[in-house]
């Protein structure tokens, strides 16, 4: 495919559609300019039809996670609530024929908003009380990838790394300089990100050592959130967002901002967002592992499970992860005691916290 048939394209169709080709988008500015690197990698809606023309429309798929750990009872209810939530947020983006990527961002952010898990508002504290975020964004079928991580003050991290995945020509920004960045584009400052009984738990709590072994193995932790989803053109994207582990050391950071670690997506095999002990996940790059055994002819739920238990054997680490292939296998695997989760494909809605658990339900 040439660049110039690309943009001829982009001129008959009416390149002004959709949420990133307006006059600021630089991969649209790009591609009229002929400018673009690589027009195979432009990630406008334009060209994503483009490029799907002739291919089979695909069932499409989302399958969200709200952090492997010791759920305690008391919050079973609101994590089962929050992740079913997420998944219909998510589902009716794919429904109405939006991209995985707007069908991930837009299941974090749900999962960001609910103060019962450890992102955004209600995120964990780190051993001075504040609150610092991670995040990450990959679009599967260009491997566009934007991440955050230390942020403090934003309270949709995952909507900042897409910022940096679509308006900078980096992958990663951390702490003040994402702080500036979200300024200069207009995000918001949130001030009520701590909740009261993240101030509680903290004042409680006395170090990253306890925080960790209590975090997966006790009743006291939060969870990060994620999701991973298969669009109607057959792209993958994931996302993964967390405060990370209470009373971590300032500027601490986890596998989940991590390419390769806390998430990875590629239309070549799937898309994967992981949870659990974020140093043992860094260690074996948890998520390109689990698509390294896809692409070896796993299942997606053989590969989590390979992959999670060699994390186990080989670093002693518990943890979870969801997984769509691009073909619309899934799977939702964690060897911690709990993960709450949830998938919709074909209107049947899957959900689970305690191991081996699926309920299902019609959508319609
Ligand atoms: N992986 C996250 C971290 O270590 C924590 C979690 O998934 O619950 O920051």
């Amino acid at each position: 495919m040439m660049a110039e048939e690309i943009i001829v394209y982009l001129q008959r169709e009416g390149a002004s559609r959709g949420r990133t080709t307006g006059p600021s988008s630089p991969s649209r500015q790009r591609a009229l300019a002929g400018t673009c690197p690589d027009p195979s990698l432009d990630s406008s809606p334009e060209h994503r039809e483009y490029r799907a023309r002739g291919r089979p429309r695909m069932k499409t798929v989302i399958v969200v996670h709200g952090g492997a750990w010791a759920i305690p009872d008391m919050l079973a209810e609101a994590s089962m609530a929050g992740v079913k939530n997420a998944a219909w947020a998510g589902d009716a983006v794919l429904k109405n024929g939006g991209s995985a990527i707007d069908a991930v961002e837009k299941a974090v952010r749900s999962l960001e908003d609910d103060p019962s898990f450890d992102a955004g508002h209600g995120a964990v504290l780190n051993i001075d009380g504040e609150v610092e975020l991670d995040s990450i964004i990959m679009d599967g079928e260009t491997l566009a990838t934007g991440a955050v991580a230390s942020v403090r003050n934003i309270a949709n991290p995952v909507s900042l790394a897409r910022a940096v995945m679509e308006k900078t020509d980096h992958v990663m920004l951390t702490d003040r300089g994402a702080s500036m960045f979200a300024e200069r584009i207009g995000i918001p400052i949130a001030d009520d990100l701590v909740t009261e009984l993240e101030r509680k738990d903290w004042e409680q709590s006395s170090s990253f050592p306890v925080g960790v072994e209590k975090f997966f193995n006790t009743q006291w932790g939060h969870d990060t959130v994620g999701a991973v989803a298969l669009d109607s053109l057959g792209n993958v994207a994931c996302a993964t967002s967390t405060g990370g582990i209470r009373n971590k050391m300032v500027g601490r950071v986890g596998d989940s901002p991590i390419i390769g670690s806390g998430g990875y997506a590629d239309n070549r095999s799937g898309a994967v967002s992981c949870t659990g002990h974020g140093e043992s996940i860094l260690k074996v790059t948890l998520a390109r592992l689990i698509l390294f055994h896809m692409e070896q002819g796993k299942s997606a739920t053989a590969a989590a499970e390979a992959s999670l238990q060699y994390m186990g054997e080989r670093v002693k680490g518990c943890g979870g992860a969801i997984v769509v292939s691009s073909t619309g296998d899934w799977a939702a695997s964690f060897t911690t005691p709990c993960m709450a989760w949830a998938s919709i494909k074909e209107d049947v809605l899957h959900c689970g916290l305690n191991p081996k658990e699926d309920f299902t339900e019609r959508l319609k």
